[in-house]
């Protein structure tokens, strides 16, 4: 373990007092926990021991950390590898009033996406989820697991902010996970100790304050902005509500008592004033957090208007897959290099979006253009309503995660998929004599 700073041991004690603060360096000396969250629509079964969490149906506290890489559901987005204390935010969004709402959602900073699938999990499929992430390998890393919790109402940009505030006020939620100083992930995140200094602080708040100014312009009138960060530091988070709050803002945390475990909340106070929560290490059974609602207020300027339709759609008597597909399960098809996209979310959003941000994955690609037919892609087999043709055991489908070895064959011939205790992992074809791999090459399991 790394010793804590100096510094911050100080503005600890200052903000949060000794007790307080002795109980969160206590904690931030033991082993950080593991917790995974399942897919609400795929048949995970859980195979570790585990403690459910109190407020997230879906997650669960693991006693030991295992080798998520040699498990298949791990590659098939059977579940999401996320600390705890994020997933409080399932509850706030829900003692808002969001859950199964159709809303039009933009996640500013995404990646690598564990609060964007928690917001796709919570609104309705109904819903437009723009998830944006500025950094290139992040970008990738965030499309990635969107791809593999197989979803088809989300839009993932790489702008920004104020190139994506140009859009206008479209936005009826915003999700402001904000880059911050880290304090709150000491324990799971080592370099975050080594980084951090006071400079780093000040450097991250005015970012911080910069980004809730666009997404004040990104916001249509009440419309809410979810703030978070994962430090406990109060010039990130407290500062930045007042100044929110001066500059038009209203505060909307959920009634007191709606948000429930209220014990593993501690109140952010600052001259008097609860400005949002946070969850402390030691106290909740995750990593640090901070959070705050804000609501825009109505006499901003009015809401954008949404471009008339400017990118390609395809009807879906268009397309002529070569393996059994069920069109009705996107509502519009998008073609990008050869690619397919099935997409559940708003044209009228994407296509506003199209003229200011720069769009790097539409919805689900479902198929790809070969020859004068198309043939699966992988995104198909991750969507969640995806059936298994051929089961496999366990050390086949990570032979076939491998692409070490082709899966068995079966009598029928043609383009089906492989899974595993019925969750599908992907494509193979059986051909007469032989079944290929369709695993892509670019995620093929390495050990
Ligand atoms: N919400 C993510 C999740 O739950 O998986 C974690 C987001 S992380 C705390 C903050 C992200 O903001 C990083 O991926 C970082 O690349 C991105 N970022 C950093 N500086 C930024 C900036 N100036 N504008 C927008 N995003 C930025």
């Amino acid at each position: 373990m790394n010793e804590l700073p100096a510094a911050f041991i100080e503005s600890l004690t200052k903000h949060f007092g000794q007790e307080v603060a002795t109980s969160i360096q206590d904690a931030l000396i033991l082993e950080p926990s593991i917790s995974i969250r399942l897919h609400p629509d795929k048949p995970a079964t859980l195979e570790w021991e585990s403690n459910s969490i109190p407020w997230c149906d879906e997650g669960h506290l693991l006693h030991q950390r295992p080798n998520f890489a040699q498990d298949p559901h791990f590659h098939a987005g059977g579940y999401y590898v996320q600390e705890s204390s994020s997933m409080f935010l399932k509850k706030v969004w829900k003692a808002l009033g969001f859950e199964n709402k159709a809303m039009v959602a933009l996640d500013m900073c995404a990646a690598p996406g564990g609060k964007s699938t928690l917001l796709l999990d919570t609104l309705s499929k109904e819903s437009t989820v723009v998830c944006n992430e500025i950094d290139g390998k992040r970008n990738a890393v965030l499309r990635e697991n969107l791809l593999k919790w197989g979803s088809s109402n989300s839009i993932v940009t790489k702008s920004s902010a104020d190139k994506l505030a140009s859009v206008g006020s479209i936005f009826d939620l915003i999700l402001l996970d904000a880059p911050c100083s880290g304090e709150g992930m000491f324990r799971k995140d080592k370099f975050a100790i080594k980084q951090w200094n006071p400079g780093l602080v000040d450097h991250c708040s005015v970012i911080q304050a910069d980004l809730i100014e666009q997404a004040s312009r990104l916001l249509r009138n009440e419309g809410y902005l979810v703030y978070s960060t994962c430090t406990l530091n109060p010039n990130e988070n407290e500062q930045n509500v007042l100044r929110a709050l001066e500059s038009g803002f209203e505060l909307s945390l959920p009634e007191s008592g709606s948000l429930a475990h209220e014990s593993f909340l501690h109140p952010a106070m600052l001259n008097g004033k609860l400005l949002g929560y946070y969850l402390l290490p030691g106290k909740s059974t995750g990593e640090g957090l901070f959070f705050s609602i804000l609501r825009k207020g109505a006499e901003n300027q009015a809401s954008a208007e949404f471009k008339a339709s400017k990118l390609k759609t395809i009807d879906a008597d268009q397309l002529n897959p070569e393996c059994s597909f069920q069109s009705s399960n996107y509502q519009s098809y998008l073609e990008h290099q050869d690619k397919i996209m099935g997409f559940n979310g708003s044209l009228d959003v994407l296509n506003t979006l199209s003229a200011h941000a720069f769009i790097t994955q539409v919805g689900l690609p479902v198929l790809e253009r070969k020859g004068k037919g198309m043939i699966p892609h992988h995104g198909l087999a991750m969507d969640a309503s995806s059936e298994v043709d051929i089961a496999l055991s366990k050390e086949e489908a990570l032979d076939y995660l491998r692409k070490s070895k082709s899966p068995p064959a079966t009598e029928a011939k043609g383009w089906k998929t492989v899974g595993y205790k019925g969750i599908t992992l992907g494509w193979a074809k059986v051909l007469d004599q032989r079944t290929n791999n369709y695993y892509p090459s670019s995620l093929r399991l390495r050990h």
